[in-house]
């Protein structure tokens, strides 16, 4: 079935002039680097593969990606012949572009999110893989593309980063198969790893320490929740982009069962909740708001003060328990 779906792919991306591109919202490694590794392809074919994303990319990937690369205007649908959404569980995660996917004409969605029902003409989603990177990785060896070094990074830096560096259950076989090509083309894991995983700012690590500080257990240690502030960020230097990883911490406490991490966001209002689990379903949690995920990654946005999402989800959460 995905070999069908591949071909069409193909046909769609050879029949056309010029492709857009798109990544999620708040983009993550996964979005930036498939969708990077996608365009590197398409160009490599005589294509022209232009990038979009409503929010900026994180200045921590620049190292990575050419950063000025990602739009983020509206795209002019007259000039490309087809839209391809990368990592976008639903076309809401396209942000701005989401009306291009409700009309469903040249579209097409490659995707890993349990919670994907398919919302473009072509609809390549695999809850199997650990990453949107490794369904590229797939594509391109289906189309007999081999993957440059540069390809083979990209591959590399999406799978790790969605794995959580080789540490959460999506990381199986298949995801270090696919990085253990990346590896044989030569790229260098050791930097990679450290640009991706653990350089950080002071200002960073301050942020960290006072992000721990509002953690919160519940239910017996069960579930445990952590709340960062747009004060928090003003105080310590950061941006929103610095506040990726903070729920691991929350995550890895003995005994939580679930975690949840909610932030304010630049829109007044407005909070973005991140959830993780070591047992739980938390995507159930996340549709119910809108949002989507994977069994043990999700989120949603919510529309209330700061500390009423803290309870409000630590309550839904305990209801799976
Ligand atoms: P995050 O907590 O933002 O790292 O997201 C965890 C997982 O849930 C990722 O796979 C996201 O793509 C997905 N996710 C986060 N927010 C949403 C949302 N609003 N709608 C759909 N999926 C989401
Ligand atoms: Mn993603
Ligand atoms: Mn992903």
């Amino acid at each position: 079935m995905k070999t069908e779906l591949f071909s069409q792919l193909y046909s769609l991306i050879k029949s056309s002039k010029s492709v857009a591109i798109i990544s999620h919202v708040s983009p993550d490694g996964d979005t930036l680097a498939s969708s990077y590794a996608l365009k590197l392809f398409i160009d490599s074919l005589g294509v022209r593969a232009d990038l979009f994303c409503e929010d900026k990319c994180p200045y921590s990937y620049f190292f990575l990606i050419d950063s000025t690369a990602y739009s983020t205007d509206d795209i002019d649908e007259n000039k490309y012949d087809a839209f391809i959404a990368v990592d976008c569980a639903d076309a809401l995660r396209t942000g701005k572009y989401s009306v291009i996917f409700n009309k469903k004409n040249r579209t097409a969605v490659i995707d890993h999110h349990k919670t994907n029902v398919g919302y473009a003409d072509i609809n390549i989603i695999d809850e199997t893989a650990a990453a949107t990177g490794v369904i590229v990785f797939d594509f391109f060896q289906s189309v007999n593309h081999k993957m440059s070094r540069e390809q083979a990074e990209l591959i590399y830096a999406a799978i790790s980063t969605d794995t959580g560096n080789f540490t959460y259950s999506n990381a199986d076989r298949r995801a270090y198969n696919v990085a253990g090509i990346c590896v044989e083309s030569g790229i260098d894991v050791a930097g990679l790893t450290k640009c991706l995983f653990k350089d950080k700012s002071i200002n960073k690590l301050n942020l960290i320490a006072s992000a721990i500080l509002t953690i919160k257990l519940h239910y017996d240690g069960k579930i445990s929740s952590m709340t960062v502030s747009n004060d928090m960020l003003e105080k310590t230097g950061c941006t929103y982009d610095d506040t990726d990883e903070l729920i691991n911490y929350c995550r890895d406490i003995y005994g939580v069962k679930a975690a949840v991490l909610v932030r304010e966001t630049a829109e007044v209002g407005v909070l973005k909740v991140s959830m993780r689990s070591n047992d739980v379903d938390v995507a159930a949690v996340a549709l119910s708001h809108g949002g989507g995920g994977h069994t043990n990654a999700a989120g949603c946005n919510l529309k209330m003060p700061l500390l009423q999402g803290e309870e409000l989800i630590v309550k839904e959460l305990s209801e799976l328990l």
